[in-house]
């Protein structure tokens, strides 16, 4: 049987509950074996602000990770360096992983986006995408290939990692919207005590 590999892009900054739940449900849903998750390198599109250190968005990623035996981390998108474009990180997950069928996950407003991605009309070569609902932003289907795109409905978690950056700046508690690993991994770290 062909391996079934969803992969979760992200600039987890933090990881949170909205992402693990995103995953957690597609992969049910679409009956895969595995969801990598992979965190970006340096994000063009998020230029306008600071993005922590890509060794710690990794180690909370794996932290987040860890106790599901379905999920995982690759490094490919730190390990090559400079902005992450989802045609590189599809077409090294497609190298690495053979004839897997790849399941690319991605939230509604990051779908929106999709037209504007390099390359977007090969993406659809190299991997299925699923939209998934995201509170406050509209799911809509803005003209993809026919059948290259499946937008489904999520357990609504209005949980960001924006949101939970300022309410750390703030001194407010974000146990509960993101795992008590990351909890105790980003007061240990320091992070996101400057708004940034
Ligand atoms: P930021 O606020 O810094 O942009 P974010 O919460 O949007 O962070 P990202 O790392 O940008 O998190 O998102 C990775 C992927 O997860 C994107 O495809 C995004 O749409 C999706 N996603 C993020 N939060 C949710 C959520 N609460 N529900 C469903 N999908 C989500
Ligand atoms: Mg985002």
């Amino acid at each position: 049987m062909t391996k079934r590999l969803g992969v979760m892009g992200g600039t987890f900054d933090p990881i949170h509950h909205g992402h693990l739940v995103a995953a957690s449900e597609v992969a049910s849903l679409f009956h895969l074996d595995e969801v990598v998750f992979v965190p970006t390198g340096q994000p063009w599109q998020k230029s306008d602000r600071v993005v922590s250190p890509a060794e710690d968005r990794y180690l909370m990623t794996v932290i987040a990770t860890a106790s599901n035996p379905q999920f995982s981390v690759s490094r490919i998108d730190i390990d090559r360096g400079g902005p992450t474009y989802t045609i590189d990180t599809l077409r090294d997950l497609r190298a690495e992983h053979g004839d897997a069928d790849l399941f690319f996950i991605t939230g509604a407003d990051a779908l929106s986006q999709i037209i504007s991605w390099r390359n977007h009309k090969d993406l659809f070569d190299l991997a299925h995408f699923i939209g998934v609902t995201r509170p406050g932003h509209t799911l809509s289907d803005p003209g993809f290939p026919e059948g290259g795109v499946s937008l489904v409905e999520v357990p609504a978690l209005a949980i960001s990692s924006t949101g939970c950056r300022e309410r750390v700046a703030k001194g407010e508690p974000v146990w509960y919207l993101v795992p008590d690993g990351v909890v105790q991994y980003i007061s240990k770290r320091a992070l996101y005590r400057e708004t940034g």
